[in-house]
């Protein structure tokens, strides 16, 4: 079988920038190198665009859960959707795809990274050529009970990308010239995979996902303090204990009190209000780049 990757922008409908960048590429096949991979593209989440909103009932990306995906003839539109893209794209699909990528913004000011999703070999090793190329940060999301059913797990291999920060709706050409140049590396990498000919780094560095933590909140529950001056925008700078966090209107300041340094990503990301999270916290680790990870990425590539 051949080698095709999924390629999927908005996913989130108000992500808006690897959307417009699908639609030229639709209309100037050059406009994108894919190094000779086939890819297949598709708007994640058409409904949602139309609307110009994040999503119609539930979010997409939290949507690609077992339970999920088998109730077929759900009136929720994105379980719907969700069941419709593993039909025609999963790897026992229609038109399989072994890799998935999927374009995401971001509102807060974290640049652009990777993010992984729990610890899968391919994944790892896929994130770290890009890595290696880049120097993009990757973020492990893993250990969340709460926020699961992303639609990468639904691919044998699958990376989403970040980029920022930028309003949701908006057009920014650095945010386009961005999605365009890492999956341009990606396509890159894969290619170079598939020949052999790729290098692989000794280490890689992850930011491990620990914990993400809610706005400072009154009895009632409604959000009561915001993210301090000294905190806003400053996603990947490790935090010290009694460090800044958030800032009420009474003079109080809530501070850091772990002990370990963590780094904060996300912060104030806009569409993580409705999900109680101000922000999240990582752990920065380096790590050792695996054989396993290496094989397991050669392996799909090259899949009969
Ligand atoms: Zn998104």
């Amino acid at each position: 079988m051949q080698l095709q990757v999924l390629l999927v922008a908005g996913t989130h409908g108000n992500e808006i920038n690897g959307i417009f960048l699908f639609d030229q590429w639709e209309k100037s096949p050059l406009l994108i190198n894919t190094h000779g991979i086939k890819t297949c593209k598709v708007i994640g989440n058409p409904e949602a665009q139309k609307a110009g909103k994040r999503y119609i009932h539930q979010d997409l990306n939290r949507s690609f859960r077992e339970e999920s995906i088998l109730s077929i003839n759900s009136s929720n539109f994105e379980r719907s959707r969700a069941n419709e893209l593993v039909n025609l794209y999963g790897e026992e699909g229609e038109n399989p795809c072994q890799i998935a990528l999927d374009f995401h913004t971001t509102t807060a000011s974290m640049g652009s990274c990777l993010v992984v999703y729990g610890r899968r070999d391919a994944d790892l090793a896929l994130a770290s050529l890009i890595q290696n190329k880049l120097g993009l940060p990757i973020y492990l999301h893993e250990s969340d009970q709460k926020q699961t059913g992303f639609l990468v797990e639904s691919w044998p291999c699958g990376l989403v990308i970040e980029i920022g920060p930028i309003g949701q709706g908006l057009l920014n050409s650095r945010i386009i010239s961005q999605t365009k140049l890492i999956l341009e590396t990606l396509m890159e990498q894969i290619q170079q995979v598939q020949n052999l000919t790729f290098y692989t780094p000794e280490k890689l560095i992850i930011h491990r996902h620990i914990k993400s933590i809610d706005f400072p909140r009154d009895e009632q529950g409604k959000i009561d303090g915001y993210v301090h001056f000294l905190r806003q925008s400053k996603d990947w700078q490790k935090l010290k204990k009694n460090d800044e966090l958030f800032f009420k209107l009474n003079g109080e300041i809530i501070r850091f009190e772990e002990e370990e340094s963590y780094v904060p990503v996300f912060i104030n990301e806009a569409a993580y209000v409705e999900k109680d999270i101000a922000m999240s916290f990582t752990k920065k680790e380096l790590w050792d780049f695996k054989k396993e990870w290496k094989q397991s990425l050669i392996d799909l590539v090259h899949q009969k």
